[in-house]
């Protein structure tokens, strides 16, 4: 049997990654796959959509309420095509580490034996704008060897996926964590798929897919479920597959090499994305 898989998918706020993860999930599922989807994002929504809108337990809030002798079901659920389903949970908001729920959750999975053989892929979707050590956790510890940034083509998203980058070279060494790709969430930036192609190579790594943006996947999110569950002929089902596909065969893993402000805002400026801000601040 072939060794699992660990995959951590970061981005910044909002960028796609649940939806992304979702997805590609449901694509690998459909393929035989077996799967995990551990959410470390205190929104606890990286699941809802395997789950039929069913809203998982995080695994802290469980804690706080039954105590350290926890059953592994009431921690993981099964939803589409068997996935298992965690979500990590954060604290009450404005109190303590967000980033201590995913290593109390990691541990917690470990200890109740939720990392079994059988497993081909186990996904991590962490919020990554946010540089704590918490938040590192997948890949400080060696947890997740491979990496995958979803960005688009707006500024923020490639600072963002700059700093995650910064993050990921870090621990590389202690780790072992590579990156495999970007996969560009589109924003029908102009120029966007050229743009995701240039700052993925300057990071010593590759786009490894592009997702188009399209309404369907709201429709989709209404209905609670993934876009290959509720449209599976569409296109966008078909753009998922895609990504699952890739994601199967990719055998690029790198350390990445992460830009200086200068030299991002360079490849910003030749992809014509600072004309507003020259303007603004005449630099
Ligand atoms: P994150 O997990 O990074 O915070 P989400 O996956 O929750 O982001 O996505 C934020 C919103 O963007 C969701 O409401 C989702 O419907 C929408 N979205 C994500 N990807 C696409 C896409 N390819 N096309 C259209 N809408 C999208
Ligand atoms: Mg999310």
């Amino acid at each position: 049997m072939s060794e699992t898989r660990q995959i951590a998918i970061y981005g910044k706020g909002g960028i796609g990654k649940s939806t992304t993860t979702q997805n590609l999930a449901t694509g690998l599922a459909n393929l035989g796959k077996k799967l995990m989807v551990v959410g470390c994002d205190p929104k606890a929504d990286s699941t809802r959509l395997l789950l039929g809108g069913l809203a998982q337990k995080t695994v802290l809030d469980t804690i706080r309420e039954e105590g350290d002798d926890i059953d592994l079901s009431s921690i993981m659920k099964e939803g589409y095509g068997g996935i298992r389903c965690v979500e990590s949970g954060g604290p009450e908001p404005g109190v303590g580490c967000a980033g201590r729920g995913i290593i109390t959750s990691i541990s917690m999975l470990e200890s109740l034996g939720a990392y079994t053989d059988d497993l081909d892929f186990v996904f991590y979707d962490v919020l990554g704008d946010v540089v704590c050590g918490g938040f590192a956790m997948p890949i400080r510890e060696g947890k997740a060897k491979e990496i995958y940034i979803v960005a688009s083509g707006e500024m923020m998203a490639l600072y963002a996926a700059n700093n995650i980058a910064k993050g990921i070279s870090r621990y590389a060494r202690t780790g072992g964590a590579r990156i495999g790709g970007i996969i560009c969430n589109s924003r029908n930036v102009d120029r966007e798929l050229d743009l995701l192609r240039a700052f993925a190579k300057e990071l010593g790594t590759k786009l490894l897919y592009y997702v188009p943006r399209d309404n369907i996947v709201q429709r989709a999110e209404i209905n609670r479920k993934t876009v290959i569950e509720y449209a599976p002929d569409s296109k966008q089902a078909h753009e998922y597959e895609g990504l699952a596909q890739a994601i199967v065969e990719n055998e690029d893993f790198t350390i990445p090499t992460p830009m200086t402000q200068g030299r991002l805002e360079d490849i910003l400026i030749q992809f014509g994305l600072m004309d507003n801000l020259e303007d603004d601040y005449h630099i």
